[in-house]
């Protein structure tokens, strides 16, 4: 089945010098991705005719629905109506009913109407008017050599009501849409290059009508696989023939097939698995534990933390031995050994994890450059150390820290 494109045109000067952010264009993919239709471009115009015609007619070449936003105003500055005019070459004209419409709506709110207003009315005659029912300014329908172009308010509540109501149950109608669908594969622990190399050949595999898209984040690459055909039930079926494939490639890595965040899979875990957590971390500052609790009902797992940042508290209230301090160093793998595994018992949990480094930009030493952190995992059946070289950046650090403890409680917690 043949794609069927679009391309969004956002029109208005305030656009372009950083006045108003262009939320309508986001807005519109969203609602075109859902009805199948494809956006292969969003163009944003100043409110200058040359400009607004190169931008229709580039449009055109390359999409066979083009949806444009703003301009639409009663005043001299706005122009896309004078120009869908002059580019479909026909006049405009006062349209009976969205007079009416327009007269209408000032009556009911006890305004006189101005011939300002009146001019709203006034469309060009080969469209068709598409009702505004909550502004006075209608959308147009042009249709021509089996291209559809659509004016649209600008102000996003009026443009978002048309677009709803008329514009998306007309295109389902003049197009014969595909369905599309969207899966989503989260991992966490293997950095995108790699990632890609793993899956190449899997990538290479895969039908015409599926496209892999790699969204890398913090200490995580989300996969997307997009796959075009005519119903979502069966685009489900091919679509999970290819992933059960991809799982056995790199089971390990994926956390999660929906758009959920590590910490919440892993609350979900924990409380599958009736385990308690506890934390000491030390250069995370308490970011580990801040994710952990943005997850409701994380009392249920998660027991507490502790910060012990400085080398005295580490020693005296969390417990870490003297000699293991003065022989290894805070930043070592039997300090954090002794951390996970105190933190554990101090606080009576199943599991204790904990951070220790040097998020920088100062403390860094030859044998310990800035980015050096140890992490580690303990329960009653091991202990599970690991040392991460990240970033230069400080707050990157923390973040990457306590993602990295994330995965590593996710891989090590007892089945
Ligand atoms: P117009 O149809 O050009 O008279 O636009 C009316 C108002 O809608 C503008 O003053 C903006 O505040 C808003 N607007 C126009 N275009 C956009 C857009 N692409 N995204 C969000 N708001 C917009
Ligand atoms: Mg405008």
């Amino acid at each position: 089945m043949k794609p069927i494109l679009a391309e969004i045109l956002a029109i208005g000067d305030e656009l372009l010098i950083g006045q108003t952010l262009d939320t309508n264009s986001h807005w519109i993919s969203g609602e075109l991705d859902k009805a199948g239709i494809k956006t292969v471009r969003r163009t944003t115009v100043g409110d200058t005719e040359v400009e607004i015609l190169t931008a229709f007619a580039e449009a055109e070449k390359r999409a066979d629905i083009i949806l444009i936003t703003g301009g639409l105003g009663p005043t001299s500055d706005d122009l896309t109506k004078p120009c869908l005019a002059k580019y479909f070459n026909c006049e405009i004209k006062i349209h009976e009913e969205a007079l009416a419409e327009v007269t209408e709506f000032f009556k009911s709110r006890g305004r006189e109407l101005t011939e300002t207003n009146r001019q709203q009315a006034a469309l060009p005659v080969c469209c068709e008017k598409i009702t505004n029912a909550i502004g006075t300014a209608p959308g147009m329908w042009f249709e021509r050599n089996k291209k559809v172009f659509v004016s649209m308010p600008g102000v996003p509540h009026e443009m978002k009501r048309m677009m709803q109501e008329t514009v998306i149950p007309k295109l389902r109608k003049t197009f014969a849409l595909p369905a599309i669908l969207h899966r989503i594969i989260r991992t966490a622990g293997i950095g995108e290059s790699f990632l890609a190399d793993k899956i190449a050949g899997w990538e290479k595999a895969l039908p015409p009508t599926m496209k892999l898209a790699f969204l890398p984040g913090l200490g995580e690459v989300k996969l997307r696989l997009t796959a075009y055909g005519n119903s979502r039930e069966q685009l489900y079926r091919e679509t999970d023939e290819h992933i059960e494939q991809l799982r056995s490639l790199i089971g390990n890595f994926i956390y999660a097939f929906e758009d959920v965040e590590l910490e919440q899979v892993i609350g979900q875990q924990l409380r599958e698995r009736k385990l308690t957590l506890a934390i000491a971390e030390s250069c995370t500052g308490g970011y580990l534990s801040h994710l952990i609790t943005t997850i409701p009902g994380s009392s249920d797992y998660f027991m507490g933390s502790m910060i012990p940042y400085a080398y005295d508290i580490k020693m005296r209230q969390l417990g870490v031995k003297p000699e293991t301090l003065e022989r290894y160093g805070a930043v070592s793998e039997p300090t954090i050994i002794e951390m996970a595994n105190i933190v554990r018992a101090k606080f009576n949990t199943d599991i204790g994890v904990a951070t220790s480094g040097i998020a920088g930009p100062g403390g860094a030493t030859p044998e310990k450059p800035v980015g050096t952190v140890w992490i580690a995992y303990s329960d009653k059946h091991q202990t599970v150390t690991r040392k991460l070289q990240l970033s230069k950046d400080r707050i990157l650090n923390i973040k990457l820290a306590s993602v990295a403890v994330l995965n590593l409680i996710r891989l090590s917690m007892p089945k």
